[in-house]
């Protein structure tokens, strides 16, 4: 049984991750592995919290998630 389920694989490199807010549909750049708790810049909902590592997305983030790299 596969359960479906947003993981991201782990990399040295952090990277710019660009979510859809659920709430307001306002797409979202942020940084991966950002020291502070990630808001929608639009409605202020909270995307992401901060781990001391790699943000923690929450419910309000929507199925798109892209990770942009800046290479
Ligand atoms: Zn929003």
């Amino acid at each position: 049984m596969v359960r479906k389920e947003r993981v991201f694989i782990p990399k040295p490199k952090s990277a710019f991750l660009q979510a859809v807010c659920v709430k307001c549909g306002t797409e979202n750049v942020f940084f991966s592995n950002s020291t502070r708790d990630v808001k929608c810049k639009q409605c202020g909902e909270v995307l992401g919290r901060k781990t001391g590592g790699r943000v923690e997305l929450t419910e309000a983030v929507g199925e798109e998630i892209r990770q942009i790299d800046y290479a």
